[in-house]
């Protein structure tokens, strides 16, 4: 029997903080709290019989002064420490005559799924699951302790333990909302968080911009019309942040978060300390759309159909969605056939496989036009007079699914 069967999952977490984590916890691949991960954690390490989810507590602090390079200097810090405490943790397991490895904790991501699912697990659920914390409004583990200052990693391990955590009873989200007021680019609110928004403005520096960056390039036809959309400030914010791995642009929903002071907090002086809320006049705001600071093309399109259905979340505005309640299915034919659908409440959006009972709006369509009508390559208005699919149900739903979209 292996020794980890026996031992005591206090005296294991013990283990885990001398080998660097500032907390863990074990899950269970058979938990029923991480079902929808499970196919995915096998398909990296068929092996895996448990998780280890664990924390690195970063200098709350550096996080709070809001000034982006010294954020982004502790953050890098916060993954270096990351990095050697997973690879303590594996090692640990490893000469102890178990097989464990460790997900990568963010980058680097299988890129040639973009624009669906490039991460290979989802900490998250990994993490609420081993009790180490609560999804804040965020969109964050909150961990009792550390709030929402917190790095995840996660091992996966071919043994089993004696017994395994639980998640928190208690929600760790105060609920104060100043995430939602101070978030920039409006992608935050009570019912969600609208993916692309964030992505966007956030991830400036990673993906987006880099592909705007190259097809900015490629498309202006003089250097004049280039600098217009890239100034020199831009273009070095860019090459910093391939150089330095990657440099976040925002992360002021973390930055003003009061969670870790629980039932202490105390909301007048917390805004007065921290001069809240955070007025961004002077910063560059990356937002699609119109009526923003920077307008910017939407670059980031599904490359299949399916992942224009099965990642809807990530392209789902939010903000376009108010007032509807309704199920879309969708019935696919063609190179990419498979029946999908989407659950559009309270402004969030879910996507399941299968056939809804009762949906507000069926789609029939071939895959190869509605990859066309999500990647705004042809009007789903003009496509449906055309017959080129066919629509059931809701028709003014059907009008605005582009926008929402
Ligand atoms: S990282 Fe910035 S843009 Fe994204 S949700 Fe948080 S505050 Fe908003
Ligand atoms: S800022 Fe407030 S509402 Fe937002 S996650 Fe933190 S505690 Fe929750």
């Amino acid at each position: 029997m292996n020794t980890f069967m026996t031992e005591p999952i206090g005296q294991l977490k013990i283990k885990m903080k001398e080998l660097g984590a500032d907390d863990a916890g074990i899950v269970s691949i058979d938990s029923p709290l991480i079902a929808d991960q499970r196919e995915d954690i096998l398909k990296i390490y068929p092996q895996t019989k448990a998780l280890i989810s664990f924390v690195i507590a970063l200098n709350i602090h550096a996080i709070q002064t809001r000034n982006k390079p010294i954020m982004n200097y502790e953050a890098k810090n916060g993954l270096d420490r990351l990095h050697e405490a997973s690879f303590k943790i594996s090692r640990y397991f490893n000469d102890n005559g178990a097989a464990a490895l460790s997900a990568a904790p963010a980058f680097p991501m299988d890129m040639t799924k973009w624009a669906g699912k490039i991460w290979d697990i989802s900490h998250k659920p990994i993490a609420v699951a081993a009790g180490l914390g609560t999804i804040g409004i965020n969109r964050c583990v909150l961990h009792p302790k550390y709030g929402t200052f917190i790095l995840l990693g996660t091992i996966l391990i071919n043994t089993e333990f004696k017994d395994y955590d639980k998640p928190l009873e208690k929600e760790v989200c105060i609920h104060c909302y100043l995430c939602v007021k101070n978030c920039p680019a409006r992608a935050l609110s009570k019912e969600g968080i609208d993916f692309l928004g964030c992505l966007n403005n956030s991830y400036r520096y990673f993906m987006p911009g880099f592909i705007d960056l190259v097809k900015d390039m490629a498309e202006s036809k003089t250097v004049k019309k280039f600098e217009k959309k890239w100034p020199d400030d831009e273009i070095l914010q860019m090459w910093q942040s391939l150089t330095y791995e990657g440099y976040y642009n925002c992360g002021y929903c973390i930055s003003v978060c009061p969670a870790h002071l629980g039932k202490n907090y105390n909301k007048l002086e917390y805004e007065k300390e921290f001069d809240l809320p955070i007025k961004h006049d002077q910063e560059k705001t990356y937002i699609i759309g119109k009526n923003n600071k920077k307008e910017l093309p939407q670059r980031i399109l599904p490359l299949t159909c399916k992942q224009a259905i099965e990642f809807a979340f990530l392209f789902f505005k939010r903000e376009n969605a108010k007032g509807i309640d309704a199920v879309i299915q969708y019935n696919i034919t063609g190179k990419e056939t498979g029946n999908w659908h989407a659950i559009i409440k309270g402004q969030t959006c879910i996507v399941k496989n299968g056939v809804a009972k009762n949906p507000t709006l069926t789609i029939d369509a071939p895959s190869h036009i509605w990859l066309k009508i999500s990647r705004k390559e042809k009007n789903a208005i003009l496509a449906y007079i055309f017959r080129q699919f066919k629509a059931k149900g809701d028709k003014k739903l059907l009008r605005r699914l582009t926008s929402i979209f």
